[in-house]
């Protein structure tokens, strides 16, 4: 079976097929798509101990222990597609090319492919207890636990653990990069240079990374982001400041924390019960502030920030759920930056895109 670069999402997986080295133009048989680099599952074996290493960590219902959860339970197929995240081609393509690649582990080995499959560590507490990042907790509970319980000293986090995770998704910024923040006024005349700095200290509202009175400077990569992110409405008048970064930094990026590859040195077990967490804190950290929000919402972010900051770190970098295209980054020491530059822009048309919310 031929497969391509084109066919997976996964950087190391295409890494590996890009090193073979066979470059076609002509379209792939599994993805349609042209100009990709050629896997032959008949020919090649380099991508055969990477998946059989990921197939290691299940285990196939048959030697489940008898009382292990049914919601713990998958098929190979939405394991590969959903926790990790590996292909870019249809869900149903994706079980027969892993069948092509391992073909030896589905002789030996057939229940892991066609029966619901698990990895016992899941429903173990006392690995969750020191590998997961909650604990045995799930996101939920944390955030009732941090919104009604304990607050300042919940022990229901491994900082650990998000150390190793965080170590992996590091993003570095030169000096004299710029990015951008706006600000809403009713003059035509806007803001002077000095009025677009952060809040001063004492008066920052609470945000999704900063708690309340405490100053972060939000910047995002472009203006159109940062005209979405502060959601301006028809003939606003806008002001963008330019703010240009003053010594080269390292930010903790959550828009990948949740898409490291499961073939990156991350032990596999524990990057599996970490993978909805990571996704939960990269998703949560996004969300757009509403007017109906109680601040109490923002707390778990809050004080995931706040504990990366403690760490040294000095900010984090996120999606733009605004603007799909940017992104945005929060800079724990607003003093990194300097704004160079201001413009005023009159808002002539918003566009609303609605979408069906489904819990
Ligand atoms: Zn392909």
């Amino acid at each position: 079976m031929i497969c391509c670069t084109k066919c997976f999402k996964d950087p190391e997986i295409k890494a590996i097929i890009e090193g073979i080295g066979k470059k076609v133009e002509s379209e792939c048989d599994t993805c349609g798509k042209r100009n990709g680099y050629i896997y032959d599952t008949e020919e090649n074996d380099e991508l055969v101990d990477s998946f059989n290493g990921l197939l290691e960590i299940y285990t196939p219902e048959s030697q489940l222990p008898d009382d292990f959860p049914m919601e713990k339970k998958y098929l190979l197929k939405n394991e590969l597609d959903d926790r990790w995240n590996i292909f870019n081609i249809e869900k149903d393509k994706i079980y027969p090319l892993v069948k092509n690649i391992c073909a030896e582990k589905y002789n030996e080995t057939s229940d892991l492919f066609n029966t619901p499959i698990s990895i016992l560590v899941l429903n173990e507490s006392d690995y969750l207890e020191s590998n997961s990042l909650l604990k045995t907790n799930d996101w939920k509970s944390f955030v009732k636990e941090i919104k009604y319980h304990n607050r300042f000293n919940t022990n229901f986090i491994n900082t650990n653990v998000l150390d190793i995770f965080c170590d992996y998704v590091k993003v570095s910024y030169k000096k004299e990069q710029t990015f951008y923040r706006a600000r809403i006024s009713q003059q035509e005349e806007g803001f002077s240079i000095n009025e677009m700095g952060c809040p001063p200290i004492g008066k920052a509202s609470d945000g999704r990374a900063n708690p309340l009175g405490i100053s972060y400077l939000y910047l995002s990569n472009n203006i159109d982001t940062t005209i979405h992110e502060i959601r301006a409405g028809t003939h606003d008048y806008i002001t963008v400041g330019t703010f240009r970064l003053k010594r080269d930094i390292e930010l903790i990026d959550f828009i990948t924390l949740d898409k490291i590859s499961p073939f990156s040195e991350i032990g596999l077990e524990q990057h599996a019960v970490n993978k909805e967490h990571l996704r939960k804190i990269s998703d949560e950290i996004a969300k757009p502030l509403r007017r109906g929000d109680s601040v109490l919402d923002y707390l778990p972010t809050q004080y995931i920030s706040d504990y990366l900051k403690s760490k040294g770190h000095e900010g984090i970098r996120y999606k733009s759920t605004m603007n799909p295209e940017g992104f945005n980054i929060a800079i724990f020491n607003p003093e990194l930056f300097e704004c160079i530059d201001v413009q005023v822009y009159d808002i002539k048309e918003v566009i609303h895109r609605k979408e069906k919310v489904v819990e």
